[in-house]
């Protein structure tokens, strides 16, 4: 019997045109004889379309950008997600749920939120890690507490930083000094971060962040490496080859990661085996420390010292063929087809032992 797969991708945040990208991947990666393949399109206004199941390869992403269709109200995506996506099979489900969403409201928790109530499995993270890994500060938070090594940092409310701005520059020059990265806590995608050298480009900096988030954290900034891990499983996650990032620019930003398309990606990175080794078990930690499920791809700074400190972990990684998790795996030998196969797998097993 086909596996009965819904692809719930598009979205509110600024990653909609990669999530598009990564549904039609997907989707022509995808054996038609094993998969039953059910899109939902979230619209840029949030608006979830349901549209006909994909039976055949797709030209374009335009294909998948339903403007008719059925529209599923808020208060009706439980009926609507669990109720026949098939007429052949009536009123049997969805098998697996795959978000391919990143940033809030798809990468943080919330429609895991959503699918768990409807008892439904999905590839990927719980609602927990989803959270937690969303916000910088909690899962930095959660790293020291696990023990493991990173960048000083300190964080700021908005509204206690207007009140006194000035106590929130001192304490960053005190704590950390210059160059320190600002960065909203909760998005992704290097999206209102900047690198300052002195207190005017830290009070722009702030200004620029606190418009996405009302928690911002700030960093030391670091000459480093940044070297990353892909991980996949459950209880027992495994490491895949590490892949390096060459910004052409002086940091990883939003335009150096989808516009430009020159950041190099050396895939595997040249580290020593040392290195590797100290690289995978962290990575494992960082699983561990967040309660990951399914895959997360770690992000490392190794400074010119050997020294190896975790950066993040993202929770749905950029998934396309070209992306660095997918490119890892394909390195470590889990092509793109069996690694979405995989994830389909630990969705279900997952789900399983939470019964
Ligand atoms: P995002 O979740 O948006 O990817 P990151 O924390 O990974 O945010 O930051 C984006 C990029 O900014 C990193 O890939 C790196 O190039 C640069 N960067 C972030 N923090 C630091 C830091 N503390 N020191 C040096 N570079 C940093
Ligand atoms: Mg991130
Ligand atoms: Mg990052």
């Amino acid at each position: 019997m086909k596996t009965k797969l819904c692809l719930l991708y598009g979205g509110k945040s600024a990653e909609h045109q990669v999530s598009l990208q990564t549904a039609k991947a997907v989707i022509q990666a995808l054996d038609h004889e094993k998969f039953d393949i059910n899109p939902i399109y979230i619209n840029t206004e949030g608006k979830w379309i349901k549209g006909e199941a994909i039976t055949g390869p797709i030209e374009s992403v335009k294909a998948l950008e339903f403007s008719t269709g059925e529209m599923i109200a808020p208060n009706a995506l439980s009926t609507s997600l669990v109720s026949a996506p098939s007429e052949s099979e009536a009123n049997s489900g969805y098998d697996v749920i795959f978000p391919l969403l990143h940033g809030p409201n798809g990468e943080d928790g919330t429609v895991q939120g959503m699918l768990e109530l409807l008892n439904l499995p999905y590839v990927g993270n719980g609602v927990l890690a989803s959270a937690a890994g969303m916000d910088k500060v909690i899962m930095k938070n959660l790293f020291a507490q696990a023990g493991l090594e990173q960048v000083k940092y300190v964080w700021f409310i908005r509204n206690n930083w207007e009140s006194n701005r000035e106590a929130a520059y001192e304490k960053v020059e005190k704590e950390l000094g210059y160059p320190c990265f600002v960065k909203p806590a909760n998005l992704g995608s290097s999206v209102g971060i900047s690198k300052c050298m002195n207190r005017n480009e830290l009070g722009a900096a702030f200004e620029e962040a606190f418009q996405f988030d009302r928690k911002v954290i700030v960093e030391e900034g670091i000459i480093a490496r940044e070297i990353e891990i892909g991980v996949l499983g459950n209880d027992d996650p495994e490491c895949s080859v590490a892949g390096e990032i060459v910004p052409k620019k002086d940091f990883y930003d939003y335009k150096a990661k989808y516009e430009d398309g020159n950041t190099a990606l050396i895939i595997p990175a040249e580290i020593s085996s040392d290195t590797y080794r100290e690289l995978t078990k962290t990575a494992i930690q960082a699983f561990k420390a967040l309660d990951c499920s399914g895959l997360v791809r770690a992000d490392f700074f190794v400074t010119s010292e050997g020294k190896v400190l975790i950066n993040e972990v993202n929770t749905m990684p950029g998934f396309t063929p070209f992306s660095m998790f997918p490119l890892l795996w394909k390195h470590s030998g889990v092509e793109y087809p069996a690694l979405i196969e995989r994830l389909v797998e630990l969705a279900q097993e997952r789900h399983k032992d939470k019964q």
